[in-house]
């Protein structure tokens, strides 16, 4: 299963932003909860979602390292 951003529902006020920049199809907009994730599409991990969430919602609980080899 990929690994997906956690959603604080008790934040969502249902605006869609997340939605429209989730290349891969990974967030949908439903009633109850109001946003969800599609489990079975692929997280590329860009973090787009927390970015433009204005509430605050969304958090990718992940670190991005690089490598500087
Ligand atoms: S981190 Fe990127 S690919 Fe993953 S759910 Fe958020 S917008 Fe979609
Ligand atoms: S951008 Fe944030 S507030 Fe808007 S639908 Fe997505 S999780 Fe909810």
């Amino acid at each position: 299963m990929a690994i997906f951003p956690e959603i604080d529902l008790s934040k969502c006020d249902g605006c869609g932003l997340c939605v429209t920049v989730c290349e891969p199809g990974g967030l949908i907009l439903v009633d109850d909860p109001i946003v969800a994730i599609v489990e079975t599409a692929i997280c590329d991990w860009c973090a787009d979602c927390e970015a433009v969430c204005p509430t605050g919602a969304i958090r990718c609980a992940y670190e991005i390292v690089f490598d500087n080899v």
